[in-house]
Formats: structure tokens, C-alpha cells, sequence
């Protein structure tokens, strides 16, 4: 016999499955998401395991940011999570640097995005996606998040420190293909642009405390060797402080 317990379970799920069905199909509407590996993302990455424990998890696919309880973060609203990553160009296979990994959600869609190689050729899985983050209950709570994904198993690697010098910090080597900040940057962090690879992608919100305006960069280079960047100006934004060094002091 079914208990109480089981039926409103299966309500929960039921009710999850649904608005996270609305919330895609409003979010294409809305000619904001446009790609599929874009859309199996979210299809496979379940919001309401990286929501904090104060959250109803019934308000996991409502269009808004959410609170990271006494972290005093949040985990940015889908519509704006789902821009940076269309315009991020994602494809298999592609190395990624994260600043600002909160809940691990964002780097979570990342990472099922850039591992669809290694899963459907089952070849060796290595951490493609590296997240860093400067608050350590963030860290914890975030691997903790992302280990509820098995598919993602090896796949990211959240790391504590200052990304606001990108990682490992100060180092001048190219390494990532795409290198996104979830975090309001007061300029454009100088060591990210050498870490870009050429051919590259960096997006940044730059501007205040409160409000930002996204950047694009793309990264080639001159025929003189000399690292080129083409800047565009996307939107305007809201996110949390990015602190550090090379960053917000506070
Ligand atoms: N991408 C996240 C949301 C980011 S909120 C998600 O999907 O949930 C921004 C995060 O950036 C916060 O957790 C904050 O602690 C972190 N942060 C701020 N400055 C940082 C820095 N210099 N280095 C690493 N993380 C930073």
C-alpha cells in the first residue's frame, strides 16, 4: 500500500518535473534558450538538489535568484544562468573555468555539457569544469551538490581560493576554452585573459556592487603573435560582489 509519505514525494517530483517544464518552454519563448545541449542540461541537472536547506524545494524552478542562506549568495536566476551559457558557446569537450561556484549548479550544466563526449564514448573522464570558490561552506556544500549528479562524477573540480587571479592564481599559461565569472567584477580580472585560450570565450559582469554590465570577450591573435581581444557589450546584469585582489576589497 501506498504511505503518505510516498504520495506526496511523488507530488513533489510530479510538480518539479512540471515547472521545470513550464520554465523551459517560457525560457524558449522568450528566445532565450536556443540550443539542445543547452536545454538536455537543464533537462538532467535537477535545481532543487543545489538549493539551500531553508528553501522549499518546490520553488526550485521559479525564475528568480535564491537565497544561499547565511552565505549571504545566491544561485543567479535560470534566465540569466541560461544566457551566460548560450553565450558562453559550449561544446563537448571543452575545458572551463569557473569564478563564483555558489551552489555548483551553474558549473554543474557546464559540466554535463562538456562531458557529453566522455559520456556517450565512455573514454576517461577528467575534471573539465574547474569552479572556484572563496566562501569554504560554499565549497562543501557545492561538491556535496554536484556528487547528487552521478553522470558529473569527475567531471568538475570545486576549488576554495580567490579566482579574482584565476587558477592556478597568477599563473600567465592559456588554459581554458571558455572562462565565465558568476560574480560582479569592478574590471575585466587581468590574469583571466591570459588563461583564455585563443579562439576563447570570457564573460564578466563589470561595474558596481549592485548593478554590472555583462562582457564578452573573444580572444585571437594578431599576425604578429600578440594576444587580440574583441569586446562586446551584452546586457545589463545584477550579481553578488566579485572579492578579492583582483577585485572588490570587501
Ligand atoms: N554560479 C553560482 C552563483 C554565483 S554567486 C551558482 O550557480 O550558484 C557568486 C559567488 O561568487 C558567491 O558564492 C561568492 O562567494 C563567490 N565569489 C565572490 N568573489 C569570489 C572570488 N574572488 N573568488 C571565488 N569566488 C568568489
Amino acid at each position: 500500500m501506498e504511505s503518505q509519505h510516498d504520495k506526496s514525494s511523488e507530488e513533489l517530483s510530479a510538480y518539479l518535473r512540471d515547472s521545470r517544464a513550464r520554465l523551459i518552454s517560457s525560457l524558449k519563448q522568450e528566445g532565450i534558450l536556443r540550443s539542445v545541449l543547452v536545454e538536455e542540461a537543464l533537462l538532467n541537472v535537477p535545481r532543487e538538489k543545489f538549493i539551500w536547506r531553508d528553501t522549499p524545494e518546490s520553488f526550485a524552478y521559479a525564475d528568480e535568484p535564491l537565497s544561499l542562506g547565511e552565505t549571504g549568495q545566491t544561485i543567479s536566476a535560470p534566465h540569466m544562468v541560461v544566457i551566460m551559457l548560450e553565450e558562453l558557446e559550449l561544446k563537448p569537450d571543452l575545458k572551463v573555468l569557473e569564478i563564483g561556484c555558489g551552489s555548483g549548479y551553474n558549473a554543474a550544466l557546464m559540466a554535463y555539457i562538456v562531458s557529453k563526449g566522455i559520456r556517450t564514448k565512455g573514454t576517461n573522464k577528467e575534471a573539465l569544469v574547474i569552479s572556484v570558490e572563496r566562501d569554504e561552506r560554499l565549497v562543501e556544500f557545492a561538491r556535496h551538490n554536484i556528487e547528487s549528479v552521478p553522470e558529473l562524477s569527475g567531471v568538475v573540480d570545486v576549488v576554495l581560493g580567490d579566482g579574482s587571479l584565476g587558477y592556478p592564481q597568477a599563473s600567465k599559461l592559456e588554459m581554458y576554452d571558455r572562462i565565465t565569472v558568476t560574480a560582479g567584477a569592478p574590471r575585466i580580472p587581468f590574469y583571466l585573459k591570459y588563461q583564455l585560450k585563443t579562439g576563447g570565450v570570457l564573460l564578466v559582469p563589470v561595474g558596481g556592487y549592485a548593478f554590472q554590465t555583462l562582457v564578452k570577450l573573444q580572444k585571437s591573435k594578431s599576425k604578429g603573435g600578440k594576444p587580440e581581444f574583441e569586446e562586446r557589450k551584452l546586457m545589463e546584469c545584477m550579481f553578488v560582489p566579485l572579492v578579492g585582489m583582483d577585485a572588490h576589497k570587501s
